[in-house]
């Protein structure tokens, strides 16, 4: 599909303002999260997530751990601006890049043209993610946190049930998603403050409780985003993706293997279907 295509269909590209009603911590819908980013957000969310210094810490590792095991074809399933899509395209893997929000699959498409890459692109929603999409891939990645997005288990366990039907028979599916248990059990106000990358833009949990966390993301310019998120523990994730039939799950603490379980900010699952 072409990108000046999605950003006319798209009516949520127009909507000027997040919003949230009368009762913004009642919101707590799978549906929600196209109408969260709306353009100026995604504008911002480069800045947000500062790509010189996500590479930096992220280092190899995804590019490791998909050549480790061979794979190639690989599907981005929440390419968000495009961040991972460029890297391992970069890296010589064949990227194929979705994300069900117009406006976030619009800046990819352009943030790559940058990088001199035309992206292939696929707007879906990971519940309907084989009705858009057809063939299968070595491997599917879903990172900086989305899968969190989704707030009913019947939700979840659709899309782990995709996302394994789009997967060759040795797959390897990888999730990440952010240390909820440390939020829920420690508290959020303390001295403990979530930075996603770089250090202009602070983004840090509002309200955390047992189903809902709503992050604020506050730039320099004085603008405010914000994204309700439901908070998934670490090992109920595991279950999940133990359920939707992966045989190992491997599950890394800010990249490392070995960690403690308060420490990262971050889990990765690497989830394999054989
Ligand atoms: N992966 C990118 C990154 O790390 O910068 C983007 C992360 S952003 C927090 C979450 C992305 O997931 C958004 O681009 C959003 O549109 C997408 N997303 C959320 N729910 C989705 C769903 N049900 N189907 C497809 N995409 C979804």
């Amino acid at each position: 599909m072409d990108t000046v295509d999605f950003r006319e269909r798209n009516s949520e590209l127009v909507a000027e303002e997040q919003r949230y009603g009368d009762d913004p911590i009642a919101v707590r819908d799978s549906d929600h999260y196209r109408a969260e980013y709306i353009q100026t957000f995604v504008e911002k969310w480069d800045e947000l997530i500062d790509w010189e210094a996500r590479a930096e810490s992220e280092g190899r590792f995804f590019i490791d751990v998909l050549k480790a095991r061979g794979k190639i074809r690989i599907l981005d399933a929440a390419c968000g601006t495009g961040f991972h899509s460029v890297q391992l395209i970069r890296a010589g893997f064949d990227v194929t890049s979705v994300d069900g929000s117009a406006a976030m699959l619009a800046k990819a498409f352009d943030n790559a043209k940058d990088h001199h890459i035309i992206l292939r692109t696929c707007q879906a929603d990971w519940r309907f993610l084989n009705k858009d999409l057809h063939g299968k891939y070595d491997a599917i990645i879903c990172l900086g946190n989305s899968f969190t997005h989704l707030f009913e288990e019947q939700d979840r366990r659709r899309a782990l049930a995709e996302f394994y039907a789009a997967l060759k028979h040795d797959g390897v599916l990888i999730i990440d998603q952010r240390n909820y248990d440390a939020m829920i059990d420690q508290g959020y106000s303390s001295e403990h403050k979530y930075y996603y990358c770089g250090d202009k833009v602070v983004a840090e949990p509002e309200y955390v409780d047992e189903g809902l966390a709503r992050f604020r993301y506050s730039f320099p310019d004085g603008s405010e985003y914000k994204l309700n998120m439901c908070p998934l523990r670490k090992n109920y994730m595991r279950r999940l993706l133990n359920e939707a039939g992966f045989q190992h799950i491997r599950t890394y603490g800010d990249f490392q293997e070995t960690y403690q379980e308060d420490d990262p900010d971050f889990f990765i699952h690497v989830a394999s279907k054989s």
